[in-house]
C-alpha cells in the first residue's frame, strides 16, 4: 500500500533563523573559511565552501578564475574540450586547483574525458559526478569505478535527498554527496515527475547520514538569497552550491541579449529543451525536459554578488552568535513560520 509520511518536511521559505545572544562586535569579525579533510580521498579543503553549480551558464572557466581569488568554489560544467582543459591547466597557477573541480556524467564518453583530462592534469584533483537521479545503482557502480582509478581525488557526487542514500554514495567512494531534487531555479522535475524533498529538511537529514559517516554534504539548489545559503549552512551543509544567484553576470556562460535599450542574459536548466538542443542536437524522444530557460537581468561582475552572498552569511552568524561559519550549526535554531517578510512594497 502506498505509504504517506505526516511529519512536515521543510523549504527554506518555511523558517528563519533565532536570533541569539552574542559577543561578536561586527561581522567583519566573522571568519567565513572551513576546513575539511575528506573521508576518502584523505585531501584537505580550505576555503569559502560557496559554490557555483556545473550548469554551462555558471560553471565556467572564468567564473572559477574569479571565485577562486575570493577562495570560493566552482564545479567547472562538464561540456568543455579536452583540449580547453588543456590550455586551462596551462595557463592557471596550481593554487587555483585547490578551488575548482571537473564535472563529468556516467556515460562510456563522460568516462573517457574524465580520465583523458585528469591524465593530462595532475594538479586537478577534484570530480564532481553529477546526474539528475542519483538513486540508481549504475551510478553507484561508476562512482565505485572512479574511486578505483582516482584513489586520492576527492569526489562529490549527487543528486540524493534521504539519508540512505547519502551512505550508499559515500561507501561506494564520494566525498562529499550532493543533496537536493527538485528546488533549482530553472528546474522543472517537480511539476514534471511529482518527485521532490523539501531542501532545508533535505539538508538536515542528510546531513546528519553523512556527518555520521565522516562524510560530507553539499546543498545543491533552491537558495534565493544569501539568507537561504546561511539557512542551508545552519541546517548542516558543509558546501552550498548555486545555480541562480550566481548566473547573469559577466563570468558567467549564456547569451547576452538587449532589449529596448536593457540588458539580459540567458539562463537555463541543464534539462532543459535548450541545453540539451545546444548540447546533444535534440531533445530524446524518451524523456521530458525538466528545465526551463528564461532571461535574467544582466547583473555585471560577480564579485559584487560575491561581497553581497558573504555579508550575508557573515550577517547571520553575528545574529546567531557564531564567530566562526563552523560554528552556525550549533548555534542555529530554526523558527517555523507563515511569513517570511513584510509584503508592504513588494
Ligand atoms: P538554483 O541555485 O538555481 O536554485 O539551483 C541550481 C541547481 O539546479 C543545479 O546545481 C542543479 O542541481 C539543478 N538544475 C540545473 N538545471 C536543471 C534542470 O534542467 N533540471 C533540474 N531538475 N535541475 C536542474
Amino acid at each position: 500500500m502506498p505509504s504517506i509520511i505526516n511529519e512536515p518536511k521543510l523549504d527554506f521559505k518555511d523558517v528563519l533563523l533565532r536570533p541569539k545572544r552574542s559577543t561578536l562586535k561586527s561581522r567583519s569579525e566573522v571568519d567565513l573559511t572551513r576546513e575539511y579533510v575528506f573521508r576518502n580521498s584523505k585531501r584537505t579543503y580550505t576555503g569559502i565552501p560557496v559554490v557555483a553549480s556545473n550548469m554551462d551558464t555558471v560553471g565556467t572557466f572564468e567564473m572559477a578564475d574569479t571565485l577562486a581569488a575570493n577562495s570560493l568554489f566552482t564545479t567547472i560544467h562538464k561540456h568543455y574540450s579536452i583540449d580547453q582543459w588543456k590550455e586551462y591547466g596551462a595557463s592557471r597557477p596550481e593554487s587555483i586547483f585547490d578551488h575548482i573541480a571537473i564535472s563529468s556524467g556516467i556515460s562510456d564518453n563522460d568516462w573517457t574525458k574524465l580520465t583523458t583530462v585528469c591524465d593530462a592534469l595532475p594538479q586537478l584533483n577534484a570530480i564532481c559526478l553529477d546526474v539528475a537521479n542519483g538513486y540508481s545503482e549504475v551510478f553507484v557502480d561508476f562512482i565505485r569505478k572512479v574511486r578505483e582509478q582516482f584513489p586520492q581525488h576527492t569526489i562529490f557526487a549527487g543528486n540524493v535527498v534521504t539519508g540512505e542514500m547519502v551512505e550508499e554514495l559515500i561507501i561506494a567512494g564520494a566525498d562529499c554527496v550532493k543533496v537536493g531534487i527538485g528546488p533549482g531555479s530553472v528546474c522543472t522535475t517537480r511539476k514534471k515527475a511529482g518527485v521532490g524533498y523539501p531542501q532545508l529538511s533535505a539538508v538536515l537529514e542528510c546531513a546528519d547520514a553523512a556527518h555520521g559517516l565522516n562524510g560530507h554534504v553539499m546543498s545543491d539548489g533552491g537558495c534565493t538569497n544569501p539568507g537561504d545559503v546561511a539557512k542551508a549552512f545552519g541546517a548542516g551543509a558543509d558546501f552550498v552550491m548555486m545555480g541562480g544567484l550566481f548566473a547573469g553576470h559577466d563570468q558567467s556562460g549564456g547569451d547576452l541579449i538587449e532589449k529596448d535599450g536593457r540588458k539580459y542574459k540567458l539562463f537555463y536548466g541543464m534539462s532543459s529543451d535548450t541545453a540539451m538542443k545546444k548540447h546533444h542536437g535534440s531533445v530524446a524522444e524518451y524523456r521530458a525536459s525538466e528545465g526551463k530557460t528564461i532571461t535574467i537581468p544582466y547583473r555585471g561582475d560577480v564579485n559584487d554578488t560575491v561581497l553581497d552572498l558573504l555579508g550575508g552569511i557573515r550577517s547571520a552568524c553575528t545574529y546567531t552568535g557564531a564567530r566562526k561559519l563552523k560554528e552556525l550549526p550549533k548555534r542555529a535554531t530554526f523558527i517555523r513560520v507563515t511569513q517570511q517578510t513584510n509584503e508592504m512594497y513588494t
